[in-house]
């Protein structure tokens, strides 16, 4: 679980931190590593995990090439991305990043109380959530809208925030032998205590390790 910031800072990271570890402790699947040392990304570090996390990251952090392709290499070659809310406010400069995630955040025009439409209840990361649900975020919008290049989820219901138009808000994507799954939720401490969206990253975790 990367955590790490170049651009703004979000309030919740702590909280984050603790729900994943709660998580890890509560459902006894899987045990999580948090870092903010960059140093870290190296093939020989990744090589004792399924899955890497960039949770609220932002900015282009500093990777050298080599990081950038073990990354790669870790996903393609059949282990997990998870990335969450800002993790599309990260590395605009690379690319491969930018597949990796799905889209680029564009703008996050909604504060408030929205209602998330499940556009797939059978997937394991939206299952159990019903065919909608409510609460307050900070949603997001994107560079290009993701949807026919990734498999989507999540959408916003533009209505419930006085708008119109497709607004995807988590996916999924084939990434080589690999997987990857992006939720623009988490902004609030209070998302990641949500059992709603603890739901969906256990599913996350479970579906991108391929279990
Ligand atoms: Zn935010």
């Amino acid at each position: 679980m990367v955590t790490t910031t170049a651009g703004f800072r979000h309030d919740s990271i702590p909280t984050a931190r603790q729900v994943m570890n709660s998580l890890a402790a509560s459902t006894g699947e899987f045990t999580v590593n948090a870092t903010e040392d960059l140093s870290a990304l190296s093939a020989e570090t990744l090589g004792g995990y399924d899955v890497i996390m960039f949770a609220l990251t932002s900015g282009e952090l500093p990777l050298s090439a080599q990081q950038k392709s073990v990354l790669i290499d870790f996903v393609s070659s059949g282990h997990g991305f998870i990335g969450v809310h800002s993790a599309t406010d990260t590395l605009y400069e690379w690319p491969d990043y930018g597949r990796l995630v799905g889209a680029y955040f564009k703008d996050h025009p909604w504060t408030q109380q929205g209602t998330v439409v499940v556009e797939d209840a059978s997937h394991p990361a939206s299952a159990g959530l019903g065919d909608r649900f409510s609460l307050l975020e900070e949603f997001y919008t994107f560079q290009e809208n993701p949807r026919g290049r990734v498999q989507v989820l999540l959408r916003l219901d533009a209505a419930s925030v006085g708008s119109t138009g497709d607004y995807p808000l988590a996916w999924v994507q084939a990434f080589g032998a690999g997987r990857a799954y992006y939720n623009a939720l988490g902004h609030f401490s209070e998302t990641w205590t949500d059992p709603r969206f603890q739901h969906q990253l256990t599913g996350a975790i479970r579906w991108t390790s391929g279990r």
